[in-house]
C-alpha cells in the first residue's frame, strides 16, 4: 500500500538517542537524497533506521538543527485536525485534573506529544505559539482542532518571539479565530490577575511559576514581601494574599507594573503594595545600601542566556543577582531565586546562586529546588527542555 510520508533515512550507526526513546533527530544524523532535498520545511516522514527499523512519524525541517521531532512512534500517522484534536484531549484531561478553572498551559511542545507547540487556556480565550515550521504549516488544523475541543471564543497565535527565526517563520500576533480578545481577569493563589493576551509578554501570563508562588507564600505571613522582576506581580500579590505585612515590585516595564497595580486593586490590598519602575541591579544595590531589607525576597529575572554563547556571562550576572538579593534580605528571612534560561543548567544555576550568596555573607540553607509546575511537563528524553530553576534558601 503507498504511504502518505516520503522515507527519511537516518545514516549507519545515528539515532541512537532517538532509539532510545528522544523525538529529535539531528541534521548530522539524516541521509539528505534528492527526494528528502525537495521537501518542504515542515513536512511529514517517516523515519526509518539504516537497518529498516522503523522509529515513527515526525515533521521535518531542512534548514534547523533539530532536522526531524518525532511526533508519534506509529508510522505514516496523518498529522490532521483530528490528530491534533487527540493530542489537546489528552493533554487537557491531564490539567483537568490538577486544577478547578481552564487556566493552565494545556500543550507543553514534546511533552505532549507535540513538538514546538505551546497553548495556553486562558479561560475561553487559547493562546497558541508555533515554535516548529510543522506546527506553523499546520495552522489551519491547529485551529480547526482547538475550536472543535475548547469551543473557545477567541484564538491568538502569539508568534512574536525570537526562537521562530531559527526555524525561519516570521514573527507576529496573528488573530486567529473570534474577536480580538479584552484583558483577562482570574484566580491563582489566592489573588487576582489581570493578564493581556494579545500584547503582555509572552502569551499575557508566566503559570509556570505557579506552584512556587505558593511555596514562597507560605513564609510570608505577618512579613514583608520584595518581588524583583515582578512582571504583573505573581510573587507578591501571592505573599499579600497568604497575609504578608507589605509588598513591593520591582520591573522596568511600567505596563507590567500597571498590570500589578491594577491587581492588588482587584484583589483588595493594593494599600499593601508598592510599585518601583526601576533596573532591578540597581534598585537592590540602593536599596542594600541604605540598610533596607525584607522577610521574603524573591528575585525572577527573564533568561540571561538567550544562546550557549552567552553562558558565562550569564552565570555571570545570576552570581550578581544572587549576591545583590541576598544583601535585602533580612536576618533569618527566605529567598527565592529563579531562572529561566535553558541554556544554564540546575547545577551550574545552583552553583551561581550559591557562590552569590557566600559573597553577600549570608550562611544559607537550600529548603527547596523546584522546576516549572505540573502543566509544564517534561519529555522524559528531553531533561534540557526542562528551563525552569527556582531554589529557595533560608539565609541566617
Ligand atoms: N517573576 C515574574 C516573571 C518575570 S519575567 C512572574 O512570576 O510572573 C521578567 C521580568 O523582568 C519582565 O517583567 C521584565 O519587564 C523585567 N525586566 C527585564 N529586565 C529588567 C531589569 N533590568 N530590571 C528590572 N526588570 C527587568
Amino acid at each position: 500500500m503507498a504511504l502518505l510520508h516520503p522515507t527519511l533515512k537516518i545514516k549507519p550507526r545515528e539515532g541512537k538517542r532517538a532509539r532510545a526513546g528522544s523525538p529529535w533527530l539531528f541534521s548530522n544524523e539524516i541521509v539528505v537524497d534528492a527526494e528528502i532535498k525537495r521537501l518542504d520545511p515542515g513536512a511529514a516522514v517517516n523515519i526509518v533506521l539504516d537497518d529498516g527499523v522503523p522509529l515513527g512519524t515526525a515533521i521535518f525541517n531542512p534548514r534547523t538543527l533539530i532536522a526531524a521531532r518525532i511526533v508519534d512512534r506509529t508510522p505514516d500517522l496523518a498529522l490532521d485536525a483530528a490528530f491534533f484534536a487527540e493530542r489537546l484531549r489528552r493533554a487537557d484531561a491531564l490539567r483537568a485534573r490538577l486544577f478547578a478553572t481552564p487556566f493552565y498551559r494545556v500543550v507543553h511542545a514534546e511533552a505532549d506529544g507535540l513538538p514546538g507547540l505551546v497553548v495556553d487556556r486562558y479561560g475561553d480565550v487559547i493562546c497558541v505559539q508555533m515554535g516548529a515550521t510543522g506546527m506553523d504549516t499546520r495552522t489551519d488544523d491547529i485551529v480547526t482542532a482547538i475550536r472543535e475541543v475548547f469551543a473557545p471564543r477567541s484564538i491568538v497565535l502569539r508568534n512574536d518571539f525570537h526562537g521562530r527565526t531559527m526555524e525561519g517563520l516570521t514573527s507576529e500576533t496573528k488573530l486567529a479565530f473570534g474577536p480580538e480578545p479584552a484583558e483577562i481577569t482570574f484566580q491563582e493563589n489566592g489573588a487576582t490577575f489581570i493578564c493581556d493576551p494579545m500584547t503582555g509578554q509572552k502569551t499575557g501570563w508566566f503559570y509556570d511559576q505557579r506552584a512556587n508562588r505558593a511555596f514562597a507564600a507560605r513564609f510570608a505571613k505577618g512579613r514583608s514581601v520584595l518581588d524583583v522582576f515582578s512582571h504583573a506581580g505573581g510573587f507578591a500579590l501571592a505573599g499579600l494574599a497568604a497575609g504578608a505585612s507589605e509588598a513591593m515590585c520591582i520591573d522596568a516595564s511600567e505596563k507590567a507594573l500597571t498590570l500589578a497595580g491594577r491587581a492588588a486593586e482587584a484583589s483588595g490590598f493594593a494599600d499593601r503594595l508598592n510599585l518601583r519602575k526601576a533596573d532591578a541591579f540597581e534598585a537592590m544595590e540602593d536599596m542594600a545600601a541604605q540598610g533596607v531589607t525584607f522577610g521574603v525576597v524573591i528575585s525572577d529575572p527573564p533568561a540571561f542566556a538567550k544562546s550557549r554563547k552567552d553562558i558565562e556571562p550569564a552565570a555571570r550576572a545570576y552570581r550578581k543577582m544572587a549576591r545583590l538579593a541576598a544583601g535585602v534580605v533580612e536576618p533569618g528571612g527566605i529567598l527565592v531565586l529563579g531562572s529561566c534560561s535553558h541554556h544554564i543548567d540546575p547545577e551550574r544555576f545552583h552553583a551561581e546562586c550559591a557562590a552569590g550568596i557566600h559573597l553577600a555573607r549570608r550562611p544559607a540553607r537550600l529548603l527547596r529546588s523546584a522546576g516549572a509546575d505540573a502543566d509544564h511537563p517534561v519529555h522524559p528524553h528531553l531533561p534540557e527542555t526542562a528551563y525552569l530553576k527556582a531554589l529557595t534558601f533560608a539565609l541566617d
